[in-house]
């Protein structure tokens, strides 16, 4: 299956870096290097971040109606080269191909809903309480230039929330993808190219990460932040978009905890939650990752999720019939290694998995621990991988509070039959997300954000727009 470098995109135009800097794209799979990513210095960004504020100056004085059709025609292309695009991110990213066709395809569905949701950014008009001839204005305007940082788990997914938001709002932005996950993020941002967005308006650069950070945050040009990463590394952004007054949104990650009443289907528990956690091999922000369940049904329960993991078929995601590919890079390896080890050591059981599997590419067996003590670093750290720690509990009470312990609060997860107990779950669970019942369903007309240390700011429904506008207030005396 071919793969293709990637370039820089800037000032409209697909390009080498000026200093000829590349990196190697490895495929998790196979431990290979499958291609070269374009590495920008700062004559690039230099060059990016001027076109980025041309850009929004011809954007921002667009009609809503002509965003949306370059949007809504990006979109279609996205659609039509879906099937060229899902094995790009497959191949440097390691998911299934279904997987890699679903992301792909639900891009072009967020383009097509920010498209629409751009003619319903409002003023208002307000009344005086001092004159009739004074007339009060609330006025939405863009915010400006954007700079995106995004990670590897969701390549195009996590662009594409940025990118469609920020274009429906009226700004111009500026991604710097993952280095790990190029191809698949560009091949979206060319759809926009060939749908005819102004040069500028949006752009993409990869390099090191840090350099490109502290470049383009401070810089006066650039107006608002978005990332979706670490938590660590979300608080270092923060705090230096704080030195600089920029408005931000921080996508960051979770723990997020599965609570599984004592009536809950335990079938319908193990099946949705388990699809859940192996997705993408549990690197996934708003995977379940803390199995709650109550003491009578627990063992049942631990059964049904080991049956499951077992019966997944893991290995490359290219090939027919691949539920689980690869981790992204080696290092969530060693990082599985670590959570499993310490798990066992303080006295959990593991029901699955535990090891590595083979001495090429990045596989993990989908594994399961029980009796997990709360002082393991799997109940504390987000394990990002396809590793599952089941706790029981005793009180509904006693769920909730240690699923609230943590800091974060991005996703949450309920199984239970009980109107009483969805009501308290809904009302006491600090997260950002909760499903009941159900697996994850995100979507774009739906907010998408956490909690807490989880971050701010929502990448979904109309609070996604009013990440990347301004209100105004504009007030005319008129006799
Ligand atoms: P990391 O903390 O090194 O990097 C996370 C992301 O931030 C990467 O995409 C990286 O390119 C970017 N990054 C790192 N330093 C940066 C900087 N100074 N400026 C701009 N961007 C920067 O972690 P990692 O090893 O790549 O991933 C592991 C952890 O990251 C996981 O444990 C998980 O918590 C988190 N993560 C979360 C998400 C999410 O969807 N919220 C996605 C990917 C990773």
């Amino acid at each position: 299956m071919g793969y293709i470098d990637t370039q820089l995109f800037i000032n409209g135009k697909w390009q080498p870096p000026a200093e000829g800097k590349t990196l190697p794209v490895m495929n998790p799979a196979t431990g290979r290097e499958i291609g070269r990513v374009a590495h920008a210095g700062r004559p690039d960004l230099e060059v990016a971040v001027e076109a980025a504020q041309k850009g929004f100056e011809v954007w921002r004085e667009m009609l809503p109606a002509a965003r949306s059709k370059i949007m809504r025609k990006a979109a279609v292309l996205v659609r039509e080269r879906a099937g060229e695009i899902a094995p790009l991110l497959t191949q440097e990213q390691g998911k299934p191909l279904a997987e890699a066709m679903a992301e792909t395809l639900a891009a072009a569905d967020i383009i097509e809903w920010f498209a629409e949701e751009g003619f319903r950014i409002y003023g208002r008009i307000v009344p005086s309480r001092v004159s009739v001839t004074i007339r009060q204005m609330v006025m939405r305007d863009p915010v400006g230039p954007v700079a995106a940082f995004t990670p590897w788990n969701f390549p195009i997914n996590q662009v594409v929330r940025k990118v469609a938001a920020a274009l429906a709002a009226g700004c111009s932005i500026l991604v710097k993808a993952a280095e790990e996950t190029p191809a698949a993020p560009a091949a979206l941002i060319k759809a926009f190219a060939d749908a005819d967005l102004p040069p500028g308006v949006l752009g993409l650069v990869y390099g090191t990460p840090a350099e490109i950070s502290s470049y383009l945050i401070p810089h006066p040009v650039i107006r608002k932040v978005t990332f979706t990463g670490s938590i660590a590394v979300g608080k270092q952004l923060a705090a230096l978009a704080g030195q600089h007054m920029k408005r931000v949104t921080m996508e960051l990650g979770g723990h997020a905890p599965v609570i599984v009443c004592e009536d809950a289907d335990i079938a319908l528990a193990a099946k949705a939650s388990g699809a859940a956690k192996f997705r993408n091999a549990g690197q996934v922000c708003i995977s379940p990752t803390r199995f709650l369940v109550h003491r009578s049904i627990v063992g049942d329960f631990a059964a049904a999720l080991t049956e499951h993991a077992k019966a997944l078929k893991v290995g490359n995601g290219l090939s027919e019939g691949t539920q689980m590919g690869p981790l992204a890079n080696p290092r969530r390896l060693d990082a599985m290694t670590s959570f499993t080890e310490d798990a066992v050591r303080k006295g959990a059981k593991l029901l699955a998995g535990g090891q590595r599997i083979g001495d090429t590419g990045n596989f993990w067996q989908p594994t399961i621990l029980t009796e997990v003590p709360k002082e393991a670093k799997v109940f504390n750290d987000e394990p990002f991988g396809p590793v599952a720690a089941i706790q029981p509990f005793d009180r509904i009470e006693d769920a909730i509070h240690e699923s609230n312990r943590l800091p974060f609060g991005l996703a949450g997860y309920a199984f239970t039959k009980s109107l009483k107990y969805s009501d308290l779950l809904a009302r006491k669970l600090e997260v950002g997300m909760l499903w009941m019942n159900m697996p994850a369903m995100p979507s774009a007309e739906m907010p998408f954000g956490g909690v807490k240390e989880s971050g701010y700011g929502s990448e979904g429904g109309p609070e996604a727009l009013e990440a990347f506008l301004n209100s105004r207030a504009v007030v005319i005396q008129n006799a």
